[in-house]
């Protein structure tokens, strides 16, 4: 047990501050696939930190890795110097993105990733001589960052309420998801391919010739987990291609093995223009974000200014010595480790655990899942379905699992290191706990 310090001074963020900090949970270490709470408990992480922790924590290639960066190069300004272990990481992430995604741009955020992407769609239209592209398109329910133009294409309500007007010029296209026809599919669902043509809808409105890119997560994350209809992501891309405008995969979650795959592109062979990603790339032990873009895209840049500054954009921290050790040493463990393999492998028995709970109660509205992430979201059968998710999510923690509770649903993705018996742990105690809502 530890004595808590002050709460007062630090608010918390996304957190209903009041409520914890009458009733604090504290994490003190992390090892493998668990926690260790303030009280001494150990706590299966059901969500790899918050999507990101992929490896597991605190893996020893990775803690050695970061030691020797920091004790021999700390910092490095990646304006007009750099340090080698920078270009040596770009050419590994290229390694990973599709062909032809080679140009590899660093933050230190999944939001700097997202705004970086749409400041280049915007500088990469008007060097064609197509300023007039101005306008975004994103997705209800989408999660883009807490930035202003992350926030702007996001789609979900309280995320923008209080934010004033956001970026002029953006859309949002409507989400794949009607518990009607599509509860409880597990995967992609077959149905649900006509929601594309909702951007066709938009670009009617808008003028195609005025947007400069579609942004959307190929797997809607923190929105709810909502898998793409089958064809669906093909359809964009067609549409998109139809009206030259840039397709943004926000792949902040479902890069580096989430899917089983380096990324969702892979996966549903669906290739964009543009990849923001973040999380898994140093496995959520530094912060650090990258944006892959297409080569011409670069190129639009790089001949419109060969000899002077490019694009007048980037970070004090971009490209940072200590994130590059921990992104390369977390490369090199999911190489050594299989771990992409893994997480597919472990796919059907993470989806037969969670649909394995449909019938358990009947405040259960749907479970969606795909790859190594999951969600159960409730209706109001047993109490408004946000509360029922907050209190599953307590109980869970005090029966030591962490998952997470976001609006009417419970996420669950934990690291592609995940055991076969703790995935069952997983739905064992979810079961128990459910059972008696
Ligand atoms: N994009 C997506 C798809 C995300 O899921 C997130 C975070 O969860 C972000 C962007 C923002 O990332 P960050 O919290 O690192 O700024």
């Amino acid at each position: 047990m530890i004595n808590f310090p002050n709460l007062d001074n630090y608010w918390m963020p996304f957190t209903a501050n009041q409520l914890f900090k009458a009733n604090p949970r504290m994490l003190v270490e992390s090892s493998g696939m668990f926690y260790t709470s303030h009280d001494g408990r150990k706590v299966l992480d059901g969500v790899a930190g918050l999507w990101c922790c992929n490896i597991g924590h605190c893996h020893p290639k990775v803690v050695s890795a970061i030691q020797e960066q920091v004790a021999k190069l700390d910092y490095s300004t990646i304006f007009n110097m750099a340090h080698p272990k920078i270009f040596e990481l770009a050419e590994k992430v290229a390694d990973l993105t599709p062909d032809g995604m080679d140009r590899i741009f660093f933050g230190n955020s999944g939001s700097e990733a997202v705004e970086t992407a749409m400041k280049v769609a915007l500088g990469y239209h008007s060097l064609k001589g197509e300023s007039k592209r101005t306008k975004f398109i994103g997705r209800e329910k989408g999660y883009h960052g807490v930035n202003f133009g992350g926030t702007s294409v996001g789609g979900i309500p309280l995320n923008k309420n209080l934010f004033g007007s956001l970026l002029p010029g953006v859309d949002l296209i409507s989400h794949t998801w009607d518990p009607e026809y599509m509860a409880f599919t597990r995967g992609m669902p077959s149905w649900g391919l006509h929601f594309a043509e909702s951007l066709e809808e938009k670009l009617l409105l808008h003028d195609p010739s005025t947007v400069a890119a579609v942004i959307i997560e190929p797997v809607t994350g923190s929105g709810g987990v909502i898998v793409p209809p089958v064809g669906y992501l093909e359809r964009i891309r067609e549409i998109c291609d139809k009206h030259s405008i840039l397709l943004i995969f926000d792949e902040v979650i479902t890069g580096f093995g989430r899917l089983g795959y380096s990324f969702a592109a892979e996966r549903f062979q669906v290739k964009p223009d543009i990849i923001t990603m973040a999380k898994g790339l140093t496995s959520g032990v530094i912060p650090m974000s990258a944006v892959a873009f297409r080569n011409d895209i670069y190129q639009e840049f790089m001949s419109a200014f060969p000899d002077s500054i490019e694009l007048f954009h980037g970070y004090t921290y971009s490209g940072h010595p200590v994130a590059c050790a921990a992104a390369l040493a977390v490369l090199d463990v999911y190489k050594d480790e299989g771990l992409f393999k893994r997480a597919l492998s472990l796919e059907a028995l993470f989806e037969e655990t969670l649909h394995s709970l449909k019938d358990v109660n009947d405040c259960i509205l749907d479970i969606r899942n795909i790859g190594l992430m999951g969600a159960i979201q409730f209706n109001d059968n047993k109490g408004p379905a946000n509360q029922i998710s907050m209190k599953v999510f307590q109980e869970c923690y005090e029966q030591g699992l962490l998952l997470r509770s976001s609006a009417d649903y419970l996420v669950i993705s934990p690291a592609l290191i995940v055991q076969e018996d703790q995935i069952l742990e997983i739905g064992e105690i979810l079961k128990s706990i459910i059972n008696h809502i």
